[in-house]
């Protein structure tokens, strides 16, 4: 039997804005602990939670930007817990009234274009940060302390949640690039993993190809980057299978990760929806987003990286496409001229491994660099990258398939280090034969080892002979 893959995820995604999303304490990261905070975001007595505008707008922005329809009404609700992270005892979030609704996300892959469906994109409050100590890499097992920074408490947080709609570990993996590289163009979070401000969990079932059925799934938690998560799937997929094909069953279980970094309340296997007693949030009316407001969002939304990965397949391959858009190399790579293959190919391998700024690189000079190719100047190649502000980048990887045997490219080297050794040079003249070696180091230094030492040494012979 072939078993099919059924993958869902679940996403979060910090807002940037300068502001918490009920108060005005400050959307911080790097500050020492429990300094941004006030009675709203640490849930004193009294304290009355105002949303915050920016928040709002932005999360509609998605919304639109996932081809979602944006509600008429939307209500916040608060989800019940107790949890050290959560001062209140009760997180604000949206239920059953979210603010987008209905979207989906078309991703290119080397099977086709699978459609994913986005079931909602809310927006809720994150929970402060436990940071336990006293173990090793900050988990929890072992830890002799769990102490609570409420930095983090109160920060704008999209949660995006997709159909079961993928069927492959590499689906999801290009999916979830996609996702970050569409919120991070649209301009309203860094979606940085190693900052906490994207986080996803991701539900793996597997069922026989063909069937519509949903089976027991598991929830693989706190992946710390796209990579892993595509070989954690993969790993899961794997067992799941080994389990039915031995007549077992799968239980429904969470698989933690990255245990030290959680913020949401430890689930159990059983714990369902009614658990958190959801009841709308007294102190908040129902946002009710103006149309024109909607409209006008709608209007600014860029070029999304989505459409430019389904034009750059079409010339290319999904993986290439989705790699130069989601590494913001295509905007070079579609004004570079020349062999779109090749142009792809160096922006991919030797930009990505030089760390080069691509927005720096006249795109002129580096088209005729890929034409050259083989025979290009080294000056015409640091000429035209030291803009980047790396001279030399890549001259050893690019060069590095042939040696400098250009005699037009070495004569000028070798000319200068002639003049600027001229003491050296009478004495040459003068019978001592074994400075030979002294040139022709001198030029080996100054090509950084890539001249052809055969040619160089026939150039210096030829010109101190006259
Ligand atoms: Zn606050």
């Amino acid at each position: 039997m072939t078993w099919e893959p059924v993958i869902g995820l679940e996403i979060h995604i910090h807002l940037k804005t300068r502001t918490k999303m009920f108060c005005r304490c400050e959307v911080a990261y790097s500050e020492p602990e429990n300094t941004r905070t006030c009675p709203v975001c640490l849930a004193h007595p009294g304290s009355l939670p105002v949303p915050n505008a920016k928040a709002v707008e932005w999360t509609i922005k998605l919304g639109l930007a996932l081809g979602c329809r944006i509600a008429e009404r939307a209500v916040f609700h608060r989800k019940n817990y107790f949890y050290p992270d959560n001062p209140k005892g009760y997180q604000i979030s949206q239920y059953d009234e979210p603010l987008c609704v209905d979207g989906r996300l078309v991703v290119p892959g080397p099977d086709g274009e699978p459609e994913v469906g986005i079931v909602r994109a809310h927006l809720e409050e994150d929970a402060a940060k436990n940071v336990h100590t006293g173990s090793a890499q900050g988990r929890i097992a072992g830890a002799s302390a769990t102490l609570v920074d409420f930095n983090r408490a109160g920060t704008p947080l999209v949660e995006i949640v997709t159909r079961p709609d993928l069927r492959s570990a590499d689906d999801a993996r290009r999916f979830l690039q996609l996702l970050r590289q569409t919120v991070v163009e649209l301009g309203i979070s860094d979606a940085e993993m190693e900052k906490g401000s994207l986080r996803f969990d991701v539900n793996v079932s597997i069922r026989p190809q063909g069937s519509d059925e949903l089976r027991t799934r598991t929830e693989l938690k706190n992946l710390n980057s796209f990579a892993f998560a595509a070989k954690a799937i993969q790993r899961e997929v794997e067992r799941q299978t080994g389990i039915y094909e031995a007549g077992g069953e799968v239980e429904q279980e969470t698989l933690h990760f990255e245990p030290g970094t959680e913020s949401a309340p430890p689930l159990r296997s059983k714990e369902e929806a009614q658990d958190y007693r959801y009841f709308p949030e007294p102190d908040l009316v129902p946002l009710q987003p103006p149309a024109e407001l909607v409209e006008r969002v709608r209007a600014e939304l860029p070029e999304l990286p989505g459409a430019r990965i389904m034009r750059l397949a079409a010339e290319l391959d999904p993986d290439t496409a989705t790699d130069l858009v989601t590494s913001g190399r295509d905007a070079l790579f579609e004004r570079v001229p020349g062999d779109r293959r090749a142009v792809a190919n160096v922006l991919m391998n030797q930009f990505a491994a030089a760390g080069v700024d691509a927005a720096a690189v006249d795109p002129e000079e580096f088209g005729k660099l890929i034409e050259a190719r083989s025979r290009i100047p080294r000056e015409r190649l640091i000429e035209a990258l030291a803009a980047s502000g790396t001279p030399g980048f890549l001259a050893d990887d690019y060069l590095g398939d042939g040696l400098m045997a250009d005699t037009s490219e070495l004569e000028p080297i070798v000319d200068r280090i002639l003049e600027a050794n001229s003491g050296q040079v009478e004495a040459y003249r003068g019978g001592k034969e074994g400075l030979l070696g002294f040139f022709v180091g001198q030029v080996m230094r100054e090509t950084q080892g890539k001249a052809d030492p055969k040619v160089v040494n026939e150039l210096l012979r030829e010109k101190l002979s006259t």
